[in-house]
């Protein structure tokens, strides 16, 4: 009898089934079989063999999904190695690591079946053969601009489209219009799946000034000298994006895969549209705002490609089957959503990326304009290649900065709202000239709350141990950490003042000042509470690109990856509280996170201007911004983060521990301690401590940390670590104790 080890989508390790006679199975074969008494699951054959586990009854295999493989050979090398990097299962590896669809349980069994992913197909438009000729395309053109300027214009956006074949929805002329061409035989449709068989590529690619030249040959010669990872350092606007063109095309040229991860694909909407003008077809996008259908159907699809494809995708597509895989490129390396949070595997794509670089011979670039320290002094010692670009593109150049002291500016009378008379000044010069204005406020821990003016009683979140940020328009009180939600209460329970004041200030103040102070401009916002759905935000985002709003005030999300040619001026509205933040990184990301919003400005003909309050002017991380000084930040961030023994010069394990009762977690965590510390040492375990926020969803959290050299092995701590855990959850009074184990937070 052959038996199978099979990966189910649950925090388990594998599960032993029995293969049917005459079922012929691989390993890395999707099967489905029974769990439990009803249920079904979608598993992943990890291991045959011929040992009877010792059980009494074995359940078969039902049924195999498809007539190949669903995970290859080097994604289940992948699999593991995350499994053991990250210290989890490989069964929630499985779970971010396949689409939805693929792993559903019980009633929705028919949607495994083959058949029901139908391959999609899109309408393509090109030029019809005797337009091809190009006196005859300017001859024709020329008619139908003075007679049909419509159909002039329709033809224009085909013909100038430098693509083969253009998708319908890269077309904004009506489909009319379009008919009518076709009739008169100037353009041909085709419906057809957007990858069916590629020919030989023949992309159109831009231009390269000299420094982009450059630092494409840097990157070249890394990779030919054997290096796997290589850094791209060049500053907003320096055209990172056409260096990378070059490469992927390369790689697509001799029928290899490439990947390019990106942060969070609302916000590369832009991105994946200027790579579709290039790459056409071939472009795939995986992220989660596809259909969960179309997500299975891209992996079935990727899974049986012979090469040639090319990804733009958000973490989790580390996973795909990319067969030939040759590329990985991490643009905005530095980018903190690269690395999962909740729920296990919380893996980082990125360090995943470079870890697949090395032990499966693709190669992997890492771009961004102002890098992780880690990537940075990796560079700098030489163990990834590095290039640079020190200037935008074309005569573009970088914002002018001044940093506005927001206490002298109160004490002189010049502060209006949450704005200093600078900042309003500059902003008033470039509603004149017609220009646009971003404006950025940070609200991590400083969002808007209710207080009361007479006892400062402000309402809390009865499960977690936070304020409740105040949602003026929709006036309710919000747990951002629990999503407890009630209606905003007027009174205050204690000493019954009527009128709780509103505290702190979010995006929506700014938003009501600024449209109070500048009544003719038009103001929008752009934040996480606002913008619920997909088509919201797209409607923000082309509403300010085509100039239908000046002012766009958001958070995080107006500094990632944008290209607005006219934005005269940029603010930022308080940035102190992203200095004052405890977290060991707050530094990095401060300048990481100002650069990225100064870039918003300016980025063609005019020199943009960036006007930053702060309380404390002659901080160094402000004056390392002011400077564009990457370098300095850098050396004086690491001089310390070598000093107190923080990463790269040593790697970090959070284990956050929780549980109902607040005894039994405190007494588990120090129990924790002990043993890590008889183990590992007793300088590389720190804590317990209680985190700032040490109750969430009505269960107590205390935290330890383990730091580790960079140079010992990571494999044998995380096997002491897992030791240590096994012990204490085998106790009975732990038997409802739950431990997070974060390796390299974030
Ligand atoms: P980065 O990603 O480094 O911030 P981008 O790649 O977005 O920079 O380039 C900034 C702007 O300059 C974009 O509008 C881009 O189209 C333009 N640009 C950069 N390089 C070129 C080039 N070689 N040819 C044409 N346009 C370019
Ligand atoms: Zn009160
Ligand atoms: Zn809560």
């Amino acid at each position: 009898m052959r038996y199978a080890d099979i990966v189910l989508p649950l925090a388990q390790p594998t599960y032993t089934y029995a293969v049917p006679e005459g079922m012929t199975l691989r390993e890395g074969d999707a099967v489905s079989v029974q769990f439990g008494l009803r249920k079904y699951y979608t598993g992943i054959v990890w291991r045959l063999h011929d040992e009877r586990p010792d059980f009494k009854r074995i359940k078969e295999v039902e049924c195999r999904l498809y007539d190949h493989p669903l995970v290859s050979e080097r994604q289940r090398a992948l699999w593991e190695w995350v499994a053991s990097y990250y210290m989890c299962t490989l069964g929630e590896v499985m779970r971010s690591a396949l689409p939805a669809l693929m792993k559903p349980s019980a009633d929705n069994r028919a949607t495994l079946l083959e058949e029901a992913f139908q391959p999609r197909t899109e309408r393509y438009y090109r030029l019809s053969e005797e337009l091809r000729d190009e006196q005859r395309l300017s001859d024709e053109m020329d008619r139908l601009e003075r007679r049909a300027p419509k159909q002039y214009a329709a033809l224009l956006e085909v013909a100038s489209a430098e693509m083969e074949e253009v998708p319908r929805r890269l077309i904004m002329s009506d489909s009319t219009i379009l008919n009518a061409l076709i009739k008169k035989g100037f353009l041909v449709c085709e419906e057809h799946c957007p990858a069916a068989e590629y020919g030989t590529p023949s992309f159109r690619l831009p231009l390269l000034s000299m420094h982009q030249m450059e630092a494409l040959e840097a990157l070249k010669k890394s990779f030919r000298e054997g290096g796997h990872t290589a850094l791209l350092q060049g500053i907003t606007g320096s055209g990172k994006t056409e260096v990378y063109i070059y490469l992927i095309a390369e790689v697509l040229s001799r029928g290899g895969d490439v990947l390019l991860l990106v942060p969070e694909i609302a916000l590369t909407a832009q991105l994946i549209e200027r790579m579709e003008r290039i790459f056409g077809a071939r472009v795939t996008a995986y992220h989660s705002k596809l259909t969960p259908i179309r997500r299975a159907e891209n992996f079935l699809r990727l899974s049986r490609s012979k090469g040639g494809e090319f990804v733009v995708g958000v973490r989790s597509s580390i996973f795909l089957p990319l067969n030939n895989l040759q590329l990985i490129i991490v643009d905005e390396e530095h980018d903190s959503s690269y690395k999962q949070a909740e729920p296990a595997p919380r893996y980082s794509a990125r360090d995943t990326a470079v870890y697949m670089a090395y032990s499966m011979g693709c190669h992997t670039l890492l771009g961004s304009a102002t890098p992780s320290l880690e990537t940075w002094l990796n560079a700098e010692t030489g163990r990834y290649g590095r290039a640079e670009m020190t200037e935008r593109y074309g005569d573009a150049v970088l914002p002018k900065i001044y940093l506005s002291d927001s206490r002298r500016a109160a004490q002189r009378g010049e502060r209006q709202g949450h704005f200093n008379k600078l900042l309003l000044d500059k902003i008033e010069a470039a509603l004149g000239r017609n220009e646009q204005v971003m404006l950025f406020q940070n609200r991590r821990g400083f969002s808007p709350y209710l207080e009361c003016p007479t006892c400062g009683w402000t309402p809390r979140c009865p499960h977690c141990n936070v304020t409740l940020t105040y949602h003026k328009g929709r006036n309710q009180l919000v747990c951002h950490y629990c999503g407890h939600t009630v209606q905003a209460m007027t009174q205050c329970p204690t000493c019954q003042v009527v009128d709780l004041m509103p505290m702190g200030f979010g995006t929506e103040k700014v938003e009501e000042q600024i449209a109070a102070i500048f009544p003719e401009a038009r103001v929008a916002r752009l934040d996480r509470d606002q913008v619920t759905s997909e088509q919201a935000f797209q409607a923000i985002i082309d509403d300010f690109s085509a100039h239908r709003t000046d002012i766009l005030v958001g958070t995080q999300m107006i500094t990632k990856g944008f290209d607005f040619s006219q934005v005269g001026v940029v603010g930022v509205l308080n940035a102190d509280n992203l200095l004052l933040n405890p977290d060991f990184r707050a530094s990095e990301r401060a300048f990481q996170l100002l650069t990225q919003v100064a870039g918003r400005a300016g980025r063609r003909d005019r020199q943009g201007e960036v006007v930053i309050q702060t309380s404390d002017p002659t901080n160094p991380i402000l004056q390392q911004v002011l400077n564009a000084d990457f370098g300095a930040m850098a050396r004086c961030q690491l001089a310390e983060r070598r000093d107190f023994f923080y990463p790269p010069y040593a790697r970090l394990t959070y284990l956050t521990l929780r549980h109902r009762d607040r005894p039994t977690v405190v007494r588990a965590a120090s129990q924790l301690a002990t043993s890590l510390r008889a183990k590992l040492g007793t300088q590389r375990v720190l804590g317990p401590i209680a985190p700032a926020i040490d109750r969430i969803r009505g269960e107590y959290l205390m935290q330890l940390m383990l730091k580790i050299e960079p140079r010992s092995s990571r494999a044998r701590a995380n096997e002491l670590l897992q030791q240590a855990l096994t012990a204490l959850l085998e106790e009975k009074e732990y038997a409802t104790l739950h431990v997070k184990i974060d390796v390299d937070p974030q």
